[in-house]
């Protein structure tokens, strides 16, 4: 009826003016997050499947707002590339998670290695080789010690830009890792034209792996090409034990999910794992 329609109408614009409002606070509030320390970083671990032991941490950044509450990455990363925020927010979580990640180590005596996600604006339109390697250097942490993880769909339009940058950054002895393998277009021709040592499967494989034949094969011929290639496999949003079995079972490296653990505090990895041990 009309008045339905009518209804449904006024619904749907005061949706689209709800997140109209929504995308602009994002935008304004996300000028200042910075200056009033509204951002912090999780540290996510990663565990070998052969030894059980945490072998590293993803850092994944937190932003919390008091008019808008959590907003999710997902939701702001794409903004602060939009508005030219993408470098310093980045460069927040580089020296932030080398700084608790250093402290980790020398207060454990361990070796845990750190993955950071690098946005593809962040990588091509800053001088961001030389600003990994000063970092480092000023935190004296090891460059094969971090891991670079970048998503696999950026490549298409800038292919020619980016590979002299991972070469140099490979060459001072930073590990590089494709994000969200299998989502992209061309992964095959990546890992033949570019220096990685990692891939990541996407955490939508994970997910039907044990409910679709499809995705339990195409898993399995990830790890194998990752074997191949002779690349550390790691696979993201791993939440039962069944799911942990099977991709033990296809000789996957490394292991990171809810079943394990969600992202966490520095101070909540500091109390978990002290031995440096699955406990
Ligand atoms: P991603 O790199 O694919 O990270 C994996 C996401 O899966 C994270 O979401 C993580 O919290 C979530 N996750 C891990 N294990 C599980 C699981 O077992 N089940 C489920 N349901 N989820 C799991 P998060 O932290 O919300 O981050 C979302 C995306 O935002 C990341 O996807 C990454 O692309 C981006 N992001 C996060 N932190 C940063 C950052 O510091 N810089 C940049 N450029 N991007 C970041
Ligand atoms: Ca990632
Ligand atoms: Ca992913
Ligand atoms: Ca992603």
């Amino acid at each position: 009826s009309k008045a339905q329609q009518k209804g449904r109408s006024l619904f749907f614009n005061e949706s689209i003016n709800k997140q109209v409002k929504r995308d602009f606070l994002i935008e304004s509030e996300l000028r200042e997050a910075l200056s009033k320390n509204e951002f912090s970083v999780l540290y996510q671990p990663q565990i070998s499947v052969d030894s059980g032991k945490i072998v590293a941490v993803e850092a994944l950044i937190r932003w919390y707002n008091k008019i808008l509450g959590h907003v999710s990455p997902d939701e702001f990363i794409q903004v602060a590339e939009d508005i030219g925020m993408i470098h310093d927010i980045g460069s927040f979580v580089i020296e932030q998670a080398l700084q608790d990640i250093l402290h980790y180590n020398v207060k454990h005596n361990a070796t845990l290695e750190l993955s950071l996600n690098i946005s593809p604006k962040q990588l091509i339109e800053t001088n961001f080789a030389e600003q990994m390697i000063a970092a480092i250097e000023q935190f004296s942490f090891k460059a094969n010690l971090v891991t670079l993880e970048i998503t696999e769909n950026i490549f298409i339009s800038d292919l020619d830009k980016v590979q002299p940058i991972l070469k140099r950054l490979r060459d001072h002895g930073f590990r590089l890792s494709l994000d969200d393998f299998g989502t992209g277009y061309s992964s095959l021709s990546y890992l033949s034209n570019l220096p990685m040592n990692e891939i990541k499967i996407d955490r939508s494989f994970i997910n039907k792996l044990l409910v679709s034949s499809q995705s339990e094969a195409l898993v399995k011929t990830i790890i194998a090409i990752g074997q191949f290639y002779n690349l550390t496999v790691v696979a993201e949003g791993v939440e039962s034990k069944a799911q942990f079995e099977r991709l033990k079972h296809y000789n996957c490296d490394l292991i990171q999910g809810y079943y394990f653990d969600r992202p966490l505090s520095i101070i909540d990895l500091h109390a978990k794992y002290s031995t440096h041990d699955v406990s």
